[in-house]
């Protein structure tokens, strides 16, 4: 096995890097705990200080890790530095409020004097994907760290040089050796150190099939676990949307990340007196795209991460064309070097469908047209995803009253579903379970001990 960055716009190898051995491994996590053992007993401001520190280094090389993201995966140059600025904020959010989320709670209208207090739990293994390689692997050690937990991450098998940067910087940042691991290694090795007594929690974000594993094996172990898996988003477009702004919103919700988001808008839900109208625009704004190189500041549309992403892609496609969709934009690859997809728009795909429940990870729109509101919040529940979407509609208490009814972790009026360091990140269904972010990321992989004096 090997661990390469390939660059997908060119697909040549970039650098090529050795995996760790199971020995070295298990190694790595009596070094964890360890390194736990001493983290615990520090204070919010000396993690305080690490964290900030870390913020402060992503702002100010925020040019050469964004680099590092654009050449592993192929994100857009500009996209890749929001990416690294938005960590920045994650890190200080935790640095800053760690402390008050995770003070002491008193029980309030008992006859005794009881407490709850937020204790870390030890060493947690993360799994994370490639398509925000700085943001997830942020979103889940920042606030772990600020807890007092140790964290150990196998990063997704292409992004290596940000799993690399990401373990350099934390050094950079005094870490102590041991609180944050890269480990280098194959996704076989996950069983190995979920089931080490050291171990005491798993969070993983990336497909179906992978959360499922490592929920088994967190379950057959009794750890803790979190899972942040695929979307299949629905954009509910309403007869009273204003089209003029709601437009540029549906190709920024869908084409965010060239369409790799789990909560990129994947289905346009739009109402049959305005959809004539909308599908005629959106085509238009999505034909306007500009394919490239995405270190070229003027790119809209890069490539999918690998070759093989956008041949799977390519298939999904193909068989919902060949089972009767109809092609409204794009639907093949574009004859060009480098993993790139046509900006694609798909109509009259049906429940019959193969792909009508898969998640479709690149610049592919289906546009379902429906009678009424209704109809629209029936087909949005129709999936066994239920991860994030958004309703657009001049009405926002006719907004939040269908909001309220879409079976989804989030849902947003009149913007797609987006990620904020203060807001609470996480789905339902098999879009998986647990919540990043907010003041409930950091309550994941914490005791949460009842001290009761009496
Ligand atoms: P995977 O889920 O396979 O990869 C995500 C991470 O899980 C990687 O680190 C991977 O390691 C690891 N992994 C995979 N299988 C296992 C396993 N059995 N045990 C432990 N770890 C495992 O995603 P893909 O890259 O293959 O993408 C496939 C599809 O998944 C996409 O098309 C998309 O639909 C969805 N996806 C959703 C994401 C989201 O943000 N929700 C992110 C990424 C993908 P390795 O790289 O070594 O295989």
């Amino acid at each position: 096995m090997t661990i390469t960055s390939i660059n997908p716009a060119s697909n040549e190898t970039i650098r090529t890097y050795s995996p760790l051995t199971k020995d070295e491994t298990m190694d790595a996590v009596e070094k964890a705990d360890e390194a736990y053992k001493h983290w615990r007993t520090t204070s919010f401001d000396e993690r305080k200080r690490v964290l900030l520190e870390f913020a402060t280094q992503l702002r100010d090389r925020c040019d050469e890790f964004a680099r590092l993201i654009t050449e592993d995966m192929g994100k857009r140059i500009s996209e890749s530095r929001q990416e690294i600025i938005y960590c920045a904020e994650i890190a200080e959010f935790y640095a800053e409020g760690a402390e008050a989320f995770l003070a002491n709670q008193p029980i309030q209208d008992i006859d005794a004097d009881a407490y709850i207090r937020f204790e870390p739990i030890g060493v947690l293994m993360g799994v994370m994907p490639w398509n925000f390689p700085f943001y997830q692997v942020t979103r889940f050690a920042a606030p772990n760290i600020m807890a007092g937990n140790s964290v150990m991450v196998k990063h997704a098998s292409n992004v290596p040089q940000c799993a690399e940067a990401i373990a350099d910087l934390f050094d950079t940042c005094s870490l102590p050796n041991g609180v944050y691991t890269n480990l280098f290694i194959p996704s076989e090795f996950v069983e190995a150190i979920v089931s080490d007594h050291r171990v005491q929690g798993v969070s993983l974000t990336g497909s179906e099939r992978a959360g499922a594993a490592v929920a088994a094996l967190a379950g057959k172990n009794l750890k803790r676990s979190v899972l942040e898996l695929g979307g299949n988003d629905p954009f509910i477009v309403l007869d009273d949307a204003d089209l003029t702004k709601t437009i540029p919103l549906a190709v920024k919700g869908r084409m965010v990340n060239a369409g790799q988001s789990c909560v990129a808008a994947k289905r346009f839900i739009v109402v049959e007196s305005i959809a004539e109208n909308f599908l005629q625009q959106f085509k238009d704004a999505m034909s306007d795209l500009v394919m490239g190189d995405p270190m070229d500041e003027d790119t809209t549309l890069s490539p999918l991460s690998t070759e093989d992403a956008a041949e799977n892609l390519q298939q999904q496609v193909q068989s919902t064309i060949d089972a009767g969709a109809t092609v409204v934009l794009g639907g093949d690859r574009p004859d060009r070097e480098g993993a790139y997809f046509n900006p694609t728009i798909l109509t009259d795909v049906t429940s019959d469908m193969p792909t009508y429940d898969q998640e479709l990870f690149g610049p592919v729109a289906t546009v379902y047209v429906v009678k009424d509101e209704e109809e629209a919040v029936k087909l949005a529940n129709d999936s066994s995803y239920g991860l994030g979407g958004s309703v657009y509609t001049k009405d926002i208490e006719r907004g939040r009253r269908i909001a309220e009814r879409i079976e989804t972790g989030m849902i947003f009026i009149n913007q797609p579903t987006n990620s904020q360091a203060e807001l609470p990140f996480g789905g339902i269904k098999n879009s998986g379970y647990g919540r990043e972010l907010s003041h409930l990321g950091i309550l994941e992989f914490v005791n949460k001990k009842l001290i009761h004096l009496g």
